[in-house]
């Protein structure tokens, strides 16, 4: 089989990052999340990290030229020869562009997910400190209150999983990620799976994109 790289496209708060967990795991492929990678900055406390920080908690995109660092020392590693799969990337016209250059992609998968969900569903997700795994008050909680069940860190909310910073990442969404939508619909590349039922069903759509998309 010859590598796939993708592309998760999807607003805040649309499980793109659990999608791109499974569909790592299933096709063997590393999902590069450009928020882990900010984020593994921050708490490195790198220059990236602090210059990071302050665009993240506000709900607006790091500069691009600091994700496009980040994301060029991932794509180099050993792992990614037989594909990957972006989450978070590009989010703005100008990465795509930026994307191109770097290599080709496969496929764009776009989450379709009604906006009055995402508010509830970011505000109630918990993240693992340690290895990044998402849980949520209500409809993924962990079998130990405050407990990462995969690995034993802690749980804590994002600092920018607030309802008012949910709210601003939402509108930056609109004017800078929403324009990819389009622009990969006129390469061709693009697929929308609307969620609109559990994980599960969801991770089931996915698998049957992939499976009619590429012949494994
Ligand atoms: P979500 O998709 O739920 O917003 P992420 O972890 O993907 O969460 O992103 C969190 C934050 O990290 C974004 O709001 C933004 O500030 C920053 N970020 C992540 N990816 C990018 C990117 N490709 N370009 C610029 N900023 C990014
Ligand atoms: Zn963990």
């Amino acid at each position: 089989m010859s590598a796939i790289r993708l592309v998760m496209l999807g607003p805040p708060g649309s499980g793109k990052g659990t999608q791109a967990k499974f569909i790592s795991r299933d096709n063997n492929i590393p999902q590069i999340s450009t928020g882990d990678l900010l984020r593994a900055a921050i708490n490195k406390d790198t220059e990236i990290g602090r210059r990071a920080n302050e665009y993240m908690n506000t709900g607006n995109l790091v500069p691009d030229d600091i994700v496009l660092q980040l994301l060029k020392e991932r794509l180099t590693q050993e792992d990614c020869q037989a594909g990957f799969i972006l989450d978070g990337y590009p989010r703005n016209i100008i990465q795509a562009h930026d994307l191109e250059k770097i290599c080709d992609i496969d496929l764009v998968i776009n989450i379709d997910v009604d906006q009055g969900l995402i508010i509830e569903r970011i505000t109630g997700r918990r993240t693992c400190k340690k290895c990044e795994a998402i849980f949520h008050v209500k409809y993924h909680q962990p079998q130990r209150e405050g407990i990462c069940d995969k690995c034993g860190g802690p749980l804590y909310q994002r600092e920018d999983d607030t309802e008012e910073t949910v709210k601003k990442r939402l509108i930056t969404y609109k004017n800078e990620t929403i324009p990819l939508i389009e622009y990969y619909n006129q390469k061709k590349k693009l697929r929308t799976l609307v969620s609109d039922g559990t994980i599960e069903d969801m991770r089931q759509k996915v698998t049957h994109l992939l499976s009619t998309t590429f012949s494994f």
